[in-house]
């Protein structure tokens, strides 16, 4: 083999923001303040001031490897501790919040973070767990001295001290890419949460895929909405891709309700905007009773859905009621997340909107770097043919090749395959769809029965507000589906008129067995309905249809 002559520049983190500052220094950083106002800054002032912290970071005696948690929302101080602390070398680990308390004190002592740097609104949550954090050497509080909250917590630090007591001389370490940047643990539902670690390398990498026309598309013109917490899997890459092209970040804080996000869009300007179904229902609720015209007020051109399906009601709401394209997306913490786009192709131009919303619901093609199968129970590769049903399987420079710490074990196939836990079709043009997590299908009569497809179909009714599927045993099927519904506040919705409504849009044989309507949904600590608690929550349940 003859080696390349081409130069071997490390991807690193640092020169995503060192980039943002020689092309777009200007580029935007808005942000909702835990302490309430709205703060501006630009991609100049988070280097300037990430390299302080970094200088901070290291007086405190934070080595190269070290991890340190953090504990907020979305702000400019937590975009500093993106660059400042990967920046140096050492790991930034972000804590879900909304975990249990004892999930948090587990994956801080798993993590051993030798500091945690927490939004004023956490402070309670780390005072009731400090104890119980051995590694932890110290906790700063990301706020100013006029916002010190008192606390029982010992030697607690202030944020802005900290940088105040450095100046923003210091060079950002050269090293190896595939040195960690960044951890972050899945959610935990069934058994303890597991960690991922990121590289430098892998972010980069999936910055670029971020980025580009068939990926997110993000570039310089975008003003981009990140409902997706940066505790969620680095809010999807954005933080990374935003600096990569200098796209002006719009960081709402801890305000996430429908009133707040939309002020936000409206205000800011926001064309493009991420998150979860979840968010966005709550979104499209304020609309409904606020009174508010989104076609006329916003300049949304886009909304990026993932982390769960997005129903094709919320897709045509966007398109007709706000004049925006929903783009799904498909991925997990696992993938860092990105692993497949719904964008159109040239064969699609000129459809009509309902043959082009049925192209939206698929969850879309593999992004360049994510290889992608489907597979049957003996790992047999499943037809292209978009009805197939099998276990989808990924590899790629940014999917995890296992677990912090050894936790799981291999878990990788012979040929470097990571198994998603996520049943799904693929068809003939690439697109993947989504029909279940493995756990969660529906076992009819051997054959499968997908829940979200139904869940979807049901949210298409106008009374419904959110609807869950669950197999529950049946004595000749093995299992049958039960729809559970939560009905649109002062809407009425009977049983028999909710399967009539789904007969026609799913198949005969899908139609649940029951309907029972419940005033609201559990979900997960990343927003997903919390199938495994509905679970336990109908365990006595018996479908009327079983003898
Ligand atoms: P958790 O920590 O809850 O596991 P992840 O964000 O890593 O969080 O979850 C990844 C899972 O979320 C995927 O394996 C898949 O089941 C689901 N998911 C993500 N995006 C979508 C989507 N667009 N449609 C359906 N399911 C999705």
């Amino acid at each position: 083999m003859l080696t390349g002559l081409m130069q071997d520049r490390p991807l690193l983190i640092s020169s995503l923001i060192e980039h943002a500052v020689s092309c777009h220094p200007q580029g935007e950083i808005v942000s909702r303040t835990s302490e309430g106002p709205i703060h501006r800054c630009t991609y100049g002032d988070i280097h300037r001031r990430a390299k302080q912290l970094a200088k901070a970071l290291t007086a405190l005696g934070i080595q190269p490897g070290e991890r340190v948690g953090t504990l907020a929302w979305n702000g400019y101080r937590h975009l500093e501790l993106y660059y400042g602390v990967s920046g140096m070398g050492a790991v930034l680990h972000t804590i879900n919040p909304r975990l249990f308390p004892e999930q948090i004190a587990y994956i801080v002592n798993h993590a051993a973070d030798r500091f945690l740097f927490v939004d004023l609104s956490f402070v309670p949550l780390v005072e009731k767990l400090v104890d119980t954090l051995p590694t932890v050497h110290g906790v700063v509080v990301m706020t100013d001295r006029a916002h010190m909250p008192d606390s029982a917590i010992p030697g607690l630090l202030c944020y802005e001290d900290l940088l105040g007591a450095h100046d923003s001389d210091y060079q950002w370490p050269q090293f190896d890419e595939r040195t960690a940047s960044s951890l972050c643990y899945t959610s935990g539902t069934t058994g303890n949460p597991k960690g991922v670690l990121y590289s430098h390398r892998s972010s980069v990498l999936h910055s670029w895929a971020a980025c580009a026309v068939d990926g997110l598309a993000v570039g310089a013109g975008e003003t981009a909405l990140l409902v997706v917490p940066m505790f969620h899997v680095n809010a999807w890459g954005m933080p990374y891709a935003g600096a990569m092209c200098g796209a002006k970040l719009v960081l709402p804080g801890p305000a996430l309700d429908g009133q707040s996000v939309y002020q936000l869009m409206r205000d800011e300007r926001v064309t493009l905007a991420l998150g979860v179904p979840t968010v966005w229902l709550m979104l499209l609720q304020y609309v409904d009773t606020a009174g508010v015209l989104p076609r006329e007020e916003l300049c949304l051109r886009r909304v990026v859905i993932g982390g769960s399906s997005a129903p094709r009601a919320m897709s045509e709401r966007f398109a007709n009621g706000f004049g925006a394209f929903v783009v799904h997306a498909w991925g997990m913490t696992e993938m860092s997340p990105l692993g497949t786009v719904c964008n159109l192709l040239p064969k699609h131009d000129g459809l009509p909107l309902q043959q082009r919303l049925a192209v939206h619901e698929k969850q879309g093609r593999a992004v360049y770097g994510v290889d992608m199968k489907i597979v049957d129970d003996d790992g047999v590769s499943l037809p292209r043919d978009g009805k197939a049903a099998g276990h989808l399987l990924v590899r790629g420079p940014w999917i995890t090749s296992g677990y912090y710490r050894g936790e799981g074990g291999e878990i990788l196939d012979a040929d470097g395959f990571f198994d998603t836990g996520d049943v799904a079709t693929i068809d003939a043009d690439a697109y993947m769809q989504i029909t279940d997590r493995s756990k969660d299908v529906v076992k009819s009569g051997g054959e499968w029965i997908s829940s979200i497809a139904i869940e979807n179909a049901a949210i298409g009714h106008p009374a419904v507000a959110e609807a869950a599927v669950i197999g529950t045993p049946h004595a000749k099927w093995q299992e049958r589906p039960l729809l559970i519904v939560v009905r649109k506040a002062g809407h009425e919705l009977s049983r028999e008129s909710m399967l009539q409504f789904l007969g026609g849009r799913v198949a005969n044989w899908w139609l649940p067995d029951d309907v029972v309507f419940v005033e609201e949904l559990p979900h997960t600590a990343t927003g997903k309905l919390h199938k495994l608690k509905l679970r336990e929550m109908f365990s006595q349940y018996r479908l009327p249809t079983s003898a």
